[in-house]
């Protein structure tokens, strides 16, 4: 049911369920926020957590079903965690979302517990922005994702506070407004990560699918001793590649041991604290990208033929099977060319040293084949200027050959007055239409070679 005094503007992007509930609110002139929400959803709620209608909210939006739900899901962090319940946990939340059920908690407390908290972030750099753009700030999606402390686009340090139920603000409205940049590249790559993460909408996967494909991957990396998944090595690589601060705080502590059981938790899908960060750190570790690892659970989730090497379990790497290296890297020979080694070597540890070990020759062509060798500008003149060269003289011979033979004039037709110039023309014109690389007349391929 519609009520006619209830205004819901459109979501900005990003912004929160619970940011948009704030400025309805504010826009709707009401006095009470609780009773507002008790409105809306059928009893109160500041538009976090789980257990109430949020779908209630779709109407408002937009009449239409299908518009109001999409525009609402924009707003929600559930394409955060979606990823890592399973199908019939992410159906129970479709139909809690739809107001028919009640949350079954044991499905959903691994995944939810974490999202469910109070305290709230801000970036004062995003504030400022959208008070002059839009004269009212915003609680961030992305901002409020488990163990985020930075801001994804302006790297600075966010603000965390609490906020009130009965009088919720907004965050220009709270005093802090303090920019402390952070040059803490793990944070960073966290808050980036975590943010491909909730706007990739991926689907739900199962626990054994995802557990299979680290495995099969970790197997393939050379993690593996005397027969078992080296959770060790994984970890160790993580704690080289990030701060002990960093570790403590996601994976719960940085000694060695600490972070084997967290590796052999995640890699293995078992315990029930796994949050969507803790997968990113192993994604990582062993893919070295979010898209591969999604590509695989998703072949498997539609019964599809897994990719070779979960069916080589223990192959040598050579079969072909590193497409996912390959592709990481043929993206890094997009972005960076020929310098895509040292780029990978500071990005992806891992992944190039496995290009590296198992196909170096085919990276060493496919970077041969990135650039072709496109000769100069000054080559290309002085190579047409011989063409034009040989040309004349060719020319000049035939007009000697005519006139000895004749012991005449010769005709004009033999030689086109404006042989030299048509030859610049051809020239001109060609160089348009042909790649640069193929420029290089056959004459002058010779005299080079
Ligand atoms: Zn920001």
């Amino acid at each position: 049911m519609r009520h006619p005094h209830i205004q819901v503007p459109n979501p900005e992007p990003d912004e929160s369920l619970h940011s948009l509930l704030i400025a309805s609110f504010r826009l709707s002139g009401h006095t009470s926020f609780r009773d507002f929400t008790q409105l809306i959803f059928g009893r109160p709620s500041d538009g976090r957590g789980w257990s109430w209608r949020y779908k209630s909210i779709g109407p408002y939006l937009d009449p239409c079903r299908k518009t109001g739900w999409a525009l609402l899901q924009g707003t929600l962090l559930l394409p955060y965690l979606m990823p890592f319940m399973s199908p019939e946990a992410a159906h129970v939340g479709g139909h809690l979302l739809d107001g028919d059920f009640r949350i079954h908690r044991e499905a959903l407390r691994s995944n939810w517990h974490v999202f469910n908290v109070r305290p709230l972030r801000y970036c004062p750099i995003c504030v400022k922005s959208n008070v002059h753009r839009l004269g009212r700030s915003l609680w961030l999606r992305s901002h409020q994702l488990g163990d985020v402390n930075v801001c994804w686009r302006h790297a600075v340090r966010l603000i965390t506070v609490r906020q009130e139920f009965t009088f919720p603000l907004l965050p220009h409205e709270f005093e802090d407004q303090r920019v402390e940049y952070s040059f803490n590249k793990p944070d960073l790559w966290l808050a980036q990560q975590a943010r491909e993460l909730l706007t990739a909408s991926y689907s739900p996967s199962l626990p054994q699918h995802r557990s299979e494909i680290y495995q099969a991957r970790a197997i393939r990396l050379g993690y593996i001793t005397s027969g078992r998944i080296d959770s060790w090595a994984i970890a160790s690589h993580l704690g080289q590649r990030l701060d002990r601060a960093f570790l403590s705080r996601v994976c719960g502590g940085a000694t060695r041991n600490c972070l084997t059981s967290f590796v052999h938790r995640v890699i293995s899908g078992q315990g029930v604290g796994i949050r969507p960060n803790h997968h990113l750190l192993c994604i990582e570790a062993l893919f070295g990208a979010q898209r591969p690892f999604f590509q695989q659970l998703r072949l498997l989730g539609m019964g599809q033929e897994p990719p070779r090497d979960l069916q080589s379990r223990l192959s040598s790497g050579n079969d072909g099977s590193g497409l996912v290296h390959r592709e990481i890297f043929l993206h890094g020979l997009q972005a960076n060319g020929r310098d895509v080694m040292l780029h990978l070597e500071e990005r992806y540890p891992f992944t190039h040293s496995w290009i590296l070990k198992h196909a170096l020759p085919w990276s060493r062509r496919k970077i041969a084949e990135l650039v072709p060798p496109s000769p100069d500008r000054k080559s290309i003149l002085r190579a047409a200027a011989r063409d034009r060269q040989s040309e004349e003289a060719a020319v000049r011979e035939r007009q000697r050959r005519a006139m000895s033979a004749i012991g005449g004039q010769p005709t004009q037709t033999d030689v086109p007055a404006n042989s030299s110039k048509s030859a610049e023309h051809v020239f001109h014109g060609m160089s348009k239409l042909l790649p640069r690389a193929s420029w290089v007349s056959p004459a002058t391929r010779r005299s080079n070679g």
